[in-house]
């Protein structure tokens, strides 16, 4: 089902309210505008009137969330997908999942998990896409920033690339619930920005540098560091370039 609204504080927090419970089922949720956007680690994300697409899809999952690793990677992709059917090109994703595009976010993306992690819960899929932001509007946010319109050079039909937004997000997590991240391993491989580069990854207030070595089939983030090759998975990590 899918439901579109004005305003909301946040099509994360709406989409809950409206899936209809059923195991398998995807909901999703779309709103003109998000008066409370949130990104990670409850960092704000911007969606003025008009100019971006919020959408959260709320899947509901019965076997818990153990065999979730590399899904925030995976959704990354299928919107590089959808973006690309849409005429975006060069894009890359960040890990775990930002598309940038000539190093500025074009998208975000968040997941949630409400209810039993270990069997009956509720994966919530934030993704923000920027279509058209003023020069002022992009000036307030705190990075590098860069919309659709930039992208390709035009205006692009928000309607267009929702459609399929809906139809790459459902393939692919169709996909994902029989293979996993594996099955999207290559291809994220394909856009992983800062491959090979030198990079700084910060955990919990501990900084670490090293080489961006890819991903394994878990969706975890190889760093070869001066003692070996590290691996970090999601959560609470984040990736810049050094
Ligand atoms: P990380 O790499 O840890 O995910 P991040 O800074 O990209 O770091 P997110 O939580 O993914 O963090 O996203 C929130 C951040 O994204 C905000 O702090 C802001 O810098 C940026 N941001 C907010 N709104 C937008 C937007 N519309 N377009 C691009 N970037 C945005």
């Amino acid at each position: 089902k899918l439901h579109t609204c004005f305003s909301t504080s946040s099509t994360n927090d709406l989409v809950k309210e409206l899936s209809d419970g059923q195991p398998g089922n995807l909901t999703f949720c779309l709103a003109e505008h998000q008066t409370s956007g949130r990104g990670r680690r409850g960092r704000t994300w911007v969606s003025p009137f008009g100019s971006t697409i919020s959408m959260s899809a709320n899947w509901r999952i019965s076997e818990g969330t153990a065999s979730l690793e590399g899904l925030s990677l995976a959704v990354g992709l299928a919107v590089l997908k959808a973006l690309e059917a849409n005429g975006a090109r060069n894009l890359e994703l960040k890990w775990p999942n930002d598309v940038l595009w000539q190093g500025k976010k074009l998208s975000g993306i968040l997941l949630e998990v409400h209810g039993d992690p270990t069997g009956e819960c509720d994966v919530i899929i934030g993704i923000g896409i920027n279509i058209k932001l003023s020069e002022e509007q992009r000036k307030g946010i705190g990075q590098p920033a860069v919309d659709l319109y930039q992208v390709c050079g035009k205006t692009v039909s928000r309607n267009a690339v929702v459609a399929q937004l809906i139809n790459t997000l459902s393939h692919m997590l169709e996909g994902f619930s029989h293979g996993g991240f594996a099955l999207y391993k290559d291809q994220w491989s394909e856009h992983n920005a800062f491959r090979g580069q030198e990079v700084t990854i910060e955990t919990a207030g501990r900084k670490e540098r090293g080489l961006n070595a890819g991903v394994n089939e878990q969706g975890g983030l190889l760093i070869e560091t001066e003692t070996g090759i590290k691996v970090f998975n999601g959560g609470e990590v984040s990736l810049r370039k050094s």
